[in-house]
């Protein structure tokens, strides 16, 4: 009688088994193995956005630094480069989130009546303003 009662109180206060843990254990990682490649993938998208963004702010103050200047094309500013000297608008220069630097180069019509900004980073790519360097 004892012994059974003492069985009783035992088994009221039984922890998990190695069998709960396990499952309670494979389903997290399960949940893991779900989650993370989103949340990575996540983080890229929001990384490439504001890169993107960055990219069109620097090009921006490059067509604004031209106009100032009177500069017939881009070639002065494509030469200067993404610097503060180059581009006086800002006061620090725009960063890619993911460590990309920023270029600057002809644009699509081969002359540098157009330009780009291209990020050296991944698949960041490039921004190319409009043709209006007339
Ligand atoms: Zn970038």
């Amino acid at each position: 009688m004892e012994r059974q009662l003492s069985k009783l109180k035992m088994s009221q206060y039984h922890g998990f088994t190695l069998i709960e843990l396990l499952v309670v254990i494979l389903i997290l990682s399960i949940l893991m193995a779900i989650s993370t490649p989103r949340s990575l993938q996540a983080v890229a998208d929001s990384q490439r956005k504001s890169c993107r963004a960055n990219m069109q702010t620097i090009a921006n103050a490059v067509q604004s630094a031209r106009v100032r200047a009177g500069a017939l094309d881009y070639s002065t500013l494509i030469a200067g480069g993404v610097t503060a000297t180059s581009l006086t608008d800002f006061q620090h220069i725009p960063v890619c989130p993911a460590g990309g630097t920023f270029t600057l180069s002809m644009g699509h019509s081969g002359d540098n009546s157009t330009f780009k900004v291209s990020c050296s980073y991944g698949d960041h790519g490039t921004f190319e303003a409009g043709e209006d360097a007339r």
